[in-house]
């Protein structure tokens, strides 16, 4: 059968690997001692968790230590699991469709981070659920996106609109917006620029798609995502900062955990802007994109079966 978990346990093999290993290959019965825990406290930084929940988790741990005679692995990995769902509650972020008018989704965030690709493989994702799904190729500013936009929604059988190499991207935006509208598409996904020539004109362009969106539907967009390379761990923390202070945004979407060790950053990222994470890229293939499941995450992150540390 197919299981979400076994894509999450895949994805996050990397940052699963140094965190077990430090425990000595696995959260079993072995008892553990202070150099374990050490270790453990060592891996979960290193996994760029950032300091105030590696402390919480290496806390709760020691407490529970003082209290048991021995404490198993699997009892340290249950606690580590425990802290983390309690450090994500709430960062589950679900869409939601509106009716009568297209759901907007703009992709945000630096070049390289994986809008192009979020936007190919969210709307391949919405297209098989069975929505009407239109691309907005907006990043006017690189003709790769486009021309990479384009052939994405030709492999995967999307509809796209896109603009010409230096058109101007909210006109694109605009575009696309009606022709959504006008023939009942669900969503339309919006790829956007990740540089222009300084950061103020990238956020004026974000803001113009947004101001000539909003003339006509003034919730539009619906969903204003950052795509942040996750494997950059907790350097991109200073980056979603920027683009929350200076854009406002509503949600996340991690990419490219699948090729990092440094898996634990969106929680660090979460932690400090609380922005619920929609998605997570976990692979190259359009599948690869879930749906952010905390459960999922915290199981494949302490190398823990499904349901294992549920009480
Ligand atoms: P953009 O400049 O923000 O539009 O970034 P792109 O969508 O072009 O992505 C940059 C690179 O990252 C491409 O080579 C993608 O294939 C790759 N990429 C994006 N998401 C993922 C992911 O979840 N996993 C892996 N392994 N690669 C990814």
């Amino acid at each position: 059968m197919f299981s979400l978990f076994k894509k999450f346990k895949d994805g996050l093999t990397k940052t699963a690997q140094s965190i077990v290993a430090s425990v000595g290959g696995m959260f079993g019965i072995k008892p553990i001692d202070t150099s374990t825990l050490d270790k453990l406290e060592e891996s979960l930084f290193s996994a760029d968790f950032g300091l105030p929940t590696t402390e919480e988790i290496l806390g709760e741990i020691r407490l529970a230590m003082k209290k048991e005679k021995e404490l198993r692995g699997q009892e340290a990995g249950r606690i580590g699991a425990t802290v983390l769902r309690r450090v994500l509650a709430g960062s589950e972020g679900t869409l939601r469709f509106v009716e009568g008018s297209p759901t907007v989704i703009a992709l945000i965030g630096v070049n390289g981070s994986g809008k192009t690709t979020t936007a190919a493989k969210l709307g391949f994702d919405l297209a098989e659920d069975g929505r009407k799904v239109l691309l907005a190729a907006c990043d006017t500013f690189r003709a790769a996106a486009i021309e990479q936009l384009k052939s994405w929604a030709s492999r995967l059988k999307l509809e796209i609109i896109a603009g010409q190499h230096g058109a101007d991207a909210a006109a694109v935006a605009f575009d696309a917006w009606q022709a959504a509208r006008a023939r009942g598409f669900d969503a339309l996904l919006i790829d956007t620029a990740g540089r222009l020539h300084t950061k103020s004109n990238l956020m004026q362009e974000l803001a113009k798609i947004r101001r000539v969106l909003q003339k006509h539907d003034p919730a539009a967009p619906h969903y204003s995502l950052l795509v942040v390379d996750g494997s950059l761990g907790s350097n991109s923390i200073e980056q979603a900062r920027v683009f929350h202070r200076e854009f406002g945004l509503n949600g996340l979407v991690v990419t490219k955990l699948d090729g990092t060790s440094k898996g634990g950053a969106l929680v660090a990222i979460y932690r400090e802007l609380r922005l619920p994470i929609y998605f997570l890229g976990l692979g190259e293939k359009p599948e690869d994109l879930q749906p952010f499941s905390i459960d999922n995450y915290v199981h494949a992150v302490f190398g823990l079966e499904e349901a294992q540390d549920r009480n």
